[in-house]
């Protein structure tokens, strides 16, 4: 297809203003699929997405479209991540395209997450068609909702389309609009092949499927291509696009995007950002830009039933076939026994991974305390000869006298608020150990940035960020290297033994407020027993903060819980006879829910 007959858009949405049925109706409206192929929606497809409400993984659809000037274009639209630890493959979806499509609920107005995604937009020099959908409703406002987005995000809105994707209005219109305003991706198809790498994903019939967009040159299928930042070279055996089936296709040529497939068997040779070029008359540069992600957040993941072990490594193994940006090597603990240590791009990365070997593979897991990789300095060699180490496992941390030197990676996070949250972000970014390095303003938003420890950030800080602000903040960082850092181990005892799983590496300055809300919170996650549970956290043999859980007295519990005991009943004997969810310290029954509850901060 000619350059000029091309458009690509990803669309921007607040949850549940309408990206996924207009994206289907745009869909249907250039016959992709029939109404009754409609009848489930079909760009986010993980039950986890939906739920959730963001986009995980890229999906690009291709649609056909014979605008009112007759010509027939090619429109590419591109679906991507929407979090923050998927920061990279959001950036290369976006530069893949060349516009965006803002849909803005007509009864709800623009939206904290809209603000984050556009800015992320007008930063890739995108056109940005806004379109006011929902109109169909009794409660819309759309002549509100149009100078919103003027005043709030500050673009023109006075050709804003009114649209509802339910009754089809302004779907027609939003196609001509996108050809007319959406400029025509540039390129040269005679150059020597130059292609991103957009996302790469297992598929159990195709094998690696890499989606890309070219950038000049033509992609054949028989060619010989030449992973530029990997230094691997593969031969292209298919060719297409998803409309949304699958269609094979001869070629892609600059400016389109597509999928490829080239007998690639491991999604960890496929890396996001990697240019793609002829090996025969290769492009003198790669694409700017690429970057290897790495896991920066690493926890144990421990079966709860020790003979789940086998069946966990095998539904870990799967996962990572699809995903390369985690990684896990077995590990082995005092009191959870065989398990995984596993590393992420951050804790909802974390977190999607736990929550699909729980739902998808019916496993009972527990997670260990997320932990970043520090880098240690030995006082002494060790019997290997190594002086300096890297510690993703706070359990191994060596004895305080052995280590010279403790540094921890820190980041440049960049944090977008409106005016009025501003306080309270400032003060979490403080309370977090935050260098502040600049504070402006845009419009009725302030823009600051900090250098943060990533230490005090894996855990919730994009959570506590998301509620200090009513969801309004967005945030955005990039790590920028080693610094050394006054960090000590501290453990947790539960009725004075040692819970490996909860021990973690904190700043001595933030020990204490750390332990104190820690113990509190197993406090009220661990249920009473017959006898008294002392909680404490300690670093080496000095305890910091301490909690007690008074005994139950039995005849107390018999007669004001007489409900709840039968119900406890139960669930112990549901627990019994399935899998067991409590986990035993001693004498003392942990609650699996308590492990991830405790590491959340207040
Ligand atoms: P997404 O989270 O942005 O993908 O939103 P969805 O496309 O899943 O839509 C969220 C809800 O809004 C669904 O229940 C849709 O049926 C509904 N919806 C979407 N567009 C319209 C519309 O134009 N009018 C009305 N009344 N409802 C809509
Ligand atoms: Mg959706």
């Amino acid at each position: 297809t000619p350059l000029s007959r091309i458009r690509n858009f990803s669309i921007i949405a607040h949850i549940d203003h309408g990206k996924s049925t207009l994206a289907d109706r745009l869909i249907q409206l250039t016959g992709g699929l029939s109404l009754r192929e409609m009848s489930e929606q079909v760009l986010d497809n993980m039950d986890i997405e939906k739920e959730r409400g963001i986009t995980i993984k890229a999906q690009t659809v291709r649609l056909a479209y014979t605008a009112q000037d007759g010509i027939e274009y090619e429109l590419n639209l591109m679906d991507t991540p929407g979090h923050v630890d998927f920061a990279y493959e959001v950036s290369r979806s976006l530069a893949a395209c060349e516009g965006a499509l803002l849909v803005v609920d007509a009864a709800q107005g623009v939206e904290a997450q809209t603000l984050a995604n556009v800015y992320q937009s007008i930063e890739h020099d995108h056109e940005i068609v806004p379109v006011i959908n929902k109109i169909d409703l009794p409660a819309a406002e759309p002549e509100m909702v149009r100078k919103e987005i003027e005043d709030v995000i500050g673009i023109d809105a006075s050709e804003a389309v009114l649209a509802s994707a339910k009754t089809g209005i302004g779907i027609a219109e939003i196609l001509e609009v996108i050809v007319k305003k959406i400029p025509a991706p540039k390129g040269d198809p005679q150059a020597p092949l130059k292609a991103m790498l957009v996302d790469s994903w297992y598929d159990p019939y195709l094998g690696v499927v890499i989606l890309v967009r070219v950038i000049d040159g033509v992609m054949k299928k028989g060619q010989q291509i030449k992973f530029m930042n990997a230094g691997t070279t593969h031969l292209v055996d298919r060719v297409g696009c998803f409309r949304p089936k699958i269609e094979q296709l001869n070629d892609l040529s600059a400016g389109e995007i597509g999928f490829i497939t080239a007998q690639i068997k491991d999604v960890a040779q496929a890396r996001v950002g990697d240019t793609l070029t002829d090996a025969k008359r290769p492009a003198l540069q790669a694409l700017e830009g690429f970057k290897e992600v790495q896991p920066v957040v690493f926890c144990g993941l421990f079966p709860v039933d020790a003979n789940d072990f086998e069946k966990l490594r095998e539904s870990i193994s799967k996962l990572r076939l699809n995903d390369a940006s985690f990684s896990f090597e077995t590990e082995t603990s005092a009191a959870l026994g065989f398990g995984f240590r596993c590393g992420f791009l951050g804790l909802l990365h974390l977190e999607i991974i736990q929550e699909r070997l729980t739902r998808e593979y019916d496993l009972d897991l527990i997670t260990t305390a997320p932990s970043v990789v520090y880098e240690i300095e030995l006082t002494h060699p060790d019997p290997a000869g190594v002086t300096q180490i890297e510690l993703h496992n706070p359990a191994d941390m060596p004895e305080p006298n052995k280590i010279a030197t403790i540094s921890e990676p820190w980041i440049n996070a960049t944090i977008y608020v409106p005016d009025e949250y501003l306080g309270s972000i400032l003060k979490l970014c403080q309370d977090r150990r935050g260098i502040q390095k600049n504070l402006t303003y845009v419009g009725g938003r302030a823009q600051a940035t900090y250098e943060l420890p990533l230490n005090e950030v894996v855990f919730d800080f994009y959570d506590r960020l998301k509620s200090l602000s009513k969801g309004y903040a967005s945030f955005d960082y990039t790590q920028i290297g080693y610094r050394e850092g006054d960090l000590v181990k501290m453990g947790i005892l539960v009725n004075e033994e040692p819970v490996d799983a909860l021990s973690m590496i904190v700043h001595r300055g933030t020990a204490e407020v750390r332990g104190r809300g820690m113990v509190e919170r197993l406090k009220e996650l661990i249920p009473r027993h017959l006898f008294k549970i002392p909680i404490q956290a300690a670093i080496g043999g000095k305890v910091i903060a301490r909690e007690t859980i008074s005994a139950m007295r039995k005849d107390v519990t018999a007669k004001c819980y007489g409900g709840d005991a039968t119900r406890k009943k139960k669930l112990l004997e549901k627990q019994k006879k399935g899998k067991a969810k409590m986990r035993e310290y001693g004498s003392v029954s942990i609650p699996q829910e308590a492990f991830i509850a405790a590491l959340r901060m207040g």
